[in-house]
Parts: C-alpha cells; sequence; structure tokens
C-alpha cells in the first residue's frame, strides 16, 4: 500500500511576489496541523477538515475569515468534501455567517440524507447544529473592504480576468488525501470571486467539478475559475484520465490543457492517485501548493522554479 500523502493548495492566480511568502507559510502550517492529525491515526475526510479548517482561518486566503465580498458587500462561501470509500459528499453553497464552512459541509455529509444545502437553508442547519453564528465584519479583512470600494468603482469587472495576468485576490483553498489505510478524500472551500452576483455559485461546492474522491482512483481538488470549471467537470476529468490508466501527473497535465481549448479556462488542481503518486498543474501564472508525507517531509511550491517535488 502507498504511503500516506498530504497534498493541499492555496489558489492559483497571479499572486503577487509580495505574498507569496504569506503563503508558502499558510501552506506549511496547514500541512503541520495534516501531520499532527496523520500521527493521531486520523482519517482522510478528518485531515481534508483539518488542513482546510487551518486555511480558512488565515486571512492570506480566500476562504472563511478573508473571503472576498460579493456584490452586495457579503461574504458568501461555497465548501464541499467529498470521501472515496463510499463516495459520500457533503457541501454547502453561498453560506453566510459560518467561520467554517467545511465543517458544515461534512456534517451535512454525515448527519443528513441530503449532498448540498445552499443559501439560507444551509446556515439555519448549521447554526441549529451548534456552528457559531459569526458577522460578515468578522469575516472581512481590511485589504478585503478597500478592495470592495476599488472594484465597486468600476463601472465594468471581468470575473475572468482575476485568474489571469496581473490582478490582485487572493484565492480558494482544497486538499487530496490519502490516509494510512489507503482512504482517498477530497474538499474544496472559497469565498467564490469578487463582487459575484448575490447567490452565485462557483465549482468549489459541486462534486466532480471543485473536487473529487474515489478509492479506486485517487483524489482531486480543483481552483480557478468556477465558470469554466464546472463546464467540464475538472475533478472528475481528472479522475477519468487515472481510470484510464494516467499517472497523476500526466492526468493533472491533460486535464489542465482541456480546460483550457474547450473553455478558454485558467485554473490550477493538484491530485494524489492510487499509487500514492502526486500531480499538480495550473495554467495561471502562480498555484501555492503543498506535500507532506508520512516521513513527516513537507515540500511547498509556488511557481515552476521552487518545484521541488519528484512528480
Ligand atoms: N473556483 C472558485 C470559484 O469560482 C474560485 C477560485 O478557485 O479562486 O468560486
Amino acid at each position: 500500500m502507498p504511503e500516506p500523502k498530504i497534498l493541499i493548495h492555496g489558489g492559483a492566480w497571479d499572486i503577487p511576489p509580495g505574498l507569496h511568502n504569506d503563503h508558502l507559510q499558510g501552506i506549511t502550517t496547514a500541512l503541520e496541523a495534516g501531520l499532527r492529525a496523520l500521527r493521531s491515526g486520523m482519517n482522510a475526510t478528518g485531515i481534508v477538515k483539518t488542513v482546510i479548517s487551518e486555511l480558512e482561518n488565515n486571512p492570506v486566503f480566500d476562504a472563511g475569515y478573508g473571503s472576498f465580498l460579493n456584490e452586495a458587500g457579503e461574504v458568501e462561501m461555497d465548501a464541499g468534501i467529498m470521501s472515496g470509500t463510499d463516495l459520500s459528499v457533503g457541501a454547502v453553497a453561498a453560506i453566510r455567517n459560518v467561520a467554517h464552512p467545511i465543517l458544515v459541509a461534512d456534517h451535512i455529509r454525515l448527519n443528513t440524507q441530503h449532498c448540498l444545502l445552499a443559501g439560507s437553508g444551509a446556515a439555519e442547519y448549521a447554526f441549529r447544529n451548534g456552528f457559531e453564528r459569526v458577522e460578515t465584519i468578522d469575516l472581512l479583512t481590511d485589504r478585503e473592504k478597500k478592495l470592495y470600494a476599488h472594484l465597486k468603482s468600476r463601472n465594468h469587472l471581468r470575473i475572468k480576468s482575476f485568474f489571469e495576468l496581473r490582478k490582485t485576490g487572493r484565492d480558494t483553498v482544497g486538499a487530496a488525501v490519502l490516509d494510512r489505510d489507503g482512504n482517498f478524500a477530497a474538499g474544496t472551500s472559497t469565498g467564490g470571486t469578487p463582487l459575484k452576483m448575490s447567490g452565485r455559485v462557483g465549482d468549489s461546492p459541486l462534486p466532480g467539478a471543485g473536487y473529487y474522491a474515489d478509492n479506486r482512483f485517487g483524489a482531486v481538488s480543483v481552483t480557478g475559475w468556477g465558470e469554466g470549471i464546472m463546464r467540464v467537470l475538472l475533478a472528475k476529468k481528472v479522475i477519468d484520465l487515472i481510470s484510464a490508466g494516467q499517472s497523476a501527473d500526466h492526468a493533472a497535465g491533460n486535464a489542465i490543457r482541456d480546460l483550457h481549448e474547450r473553455v478558454q479556462g485558467d485554473a490550477g488542481l493538484i491530485a494524489v492517485d492510487k499509487n500514492g503518486r502526486i500531480g499538480v498543474a495550473y495554467n495561471t501564472p502562480f498555484m501555492a501548493f503543498g506535500l507532506a508525507d508520512s516521513s513527516g517531509i513537507i515540500e511547498t511550491g509556488i511557481d515552476n522554479k521552487s518545484l521541488r517535488i519528484e512528480f
């Protein structure tokens, strides 16, 4: 059986050089938490929740605290988690007023007959089940308030351009995990895109689009332009390529190429396959990512030059 792997990302976009260290530090801190969880015997979904919660706490990333504001000045978040053991899924879409959408998503996976709750129904479910209500202001950073004011003053905003060159922002977080029993899990959490319409839902809470896990093949988490990702079901595409015999590395690269060819999409993804091989691919200028294995070694990368992982 392959050794356990914890692979995470902190978004794919044109991350300004001044923010590279903050991203890599955030990735490292989350992987340290993941390693502690792995050593304590936690299973794959537990590790996914641990690392994503850590990233949701970190305002560097566009998930939980630090999320973008939508056009109405609200924080609406999407998240999803999937177990490769039984293909169970839990997800929330356009949820407000919670600090950890990924934990609400997993609660839905474990305790309801549904896969995805949206909007006020998702928030009410969370509060009924003991999740603390937080106000929008508690999820906001000064930087986000300034960005909102700046973007609001412009006449037209092309959301897709945020994933292209020289744009500001933060980004989505995700994890793909293989645990010590050979089980896979994947998850993704996001505040979405800046100034999105109220009620807009991206790829991140949709299984097959923003994440996928199946013990027979592997686990995948995706970030990038959601309106393109959901049209090609990017995460499931990677799994299908692995099932056809490709390694995680090849499947990741081919899926990103296909996304670009079919819908001119910009995105990044991480994948672990059933042989424990790793895939990282993105067609944005940068993507923050990192890998931890059971030996305790943590590797992080943000561009091809700093990529030190043996694929
Ligand atoms: N995929 C996310 C969305 O479209 C954003 C991101 O990954 O940066 O909501």
